[in-house]
């Protein structure tokens, strides 16, 4: 077997939240529970060293690839990592402005709806709760140029929460140049490649 087989890919992240307010850009990948996020940061993060990290963007026509690799000090139980996302402009605001690096976190989200959060609570429209409606059955934003119609709250977590890697091979691609990366190249033959050629 060549050594592109060697590599586990891990493909349950629920989906990639990126921070903007540190020092640099945060990437992180959101898992299921905080079971979940601290058990793959003991066994398969931590054991990661910064400068091999490797995050890979790939730009297909519908969606985005995020792909998240590295050489470990524990090989038994290290594991690549994928999710297929939506296009979205937290994406083209992280390209624009990561500056060739960012920190690495692991993290959980939840919803949070208009009875759970407090009056000065940010709706995702950018607004907030007392902005909005405040009738049983109604949550409409009360912004005129504002079409949100219920407020939601997009809650992160971090997990574990003061642990963090320092990423600085970060890389985009078009599908078209997958194969000049390894990882990325692995990545797409395995879960989009492969099963066409059947
Ligand atoms: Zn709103
Ligand atoms: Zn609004």
């Amino acid at each position: 077997m060549s050594a592109k087989s060697s590599i586990r890919w891990f493909s349950e992240i629920i989906g990639v939240a990126y921070r903007y307010y540190d020092l640099r850009m945060n990437v992180i990948p959101l898992f299921r529970d905080r079971k979940e996020a601290t058990k793959i940061w003991n066994e398969v993060v931590n054991w990661w060293s910064d400068s091999s990290i490797k995050i890979r963007f790939v730009e297909t026509e519908d969606s985005n690839w995020f792909i998240m690799g590295s050489d470990s000090m524990r090989p038994d139980t290290n594991m690549s990592f994928f999710k297929i996302l939506p296009k979205s402009k937290h994406y083209e605001r992280f390209k624009k402005g990561h500056g060739g690096e960012a920190y690495l976190r692991l993290g959980t989200y939840t919803k949070k709806y208009k009875n759970d959060v407090k009056d000065d609570a940010i709706c995702d429209c950018s607004h907030m709760k007392e902005d909005h409606d405040d009738s049983e059955d109604n949550d409409e934003c009360l912004y005129e140029d504002c079409d949100c119609k219920k407020f939601e709250s997009f809650q992160l977590n971090l997990y574990p929460r003061k642990k963090k890697k320092i990423v600085t091979d970060i890389k985009f691609f078009q599908e078209s140049d997958v194969k000049e990366d390894p990882l990325t190249w692995n990545c797409l033959y395995v879960h989009k490649y492969k099963s066409q050629e059947k």
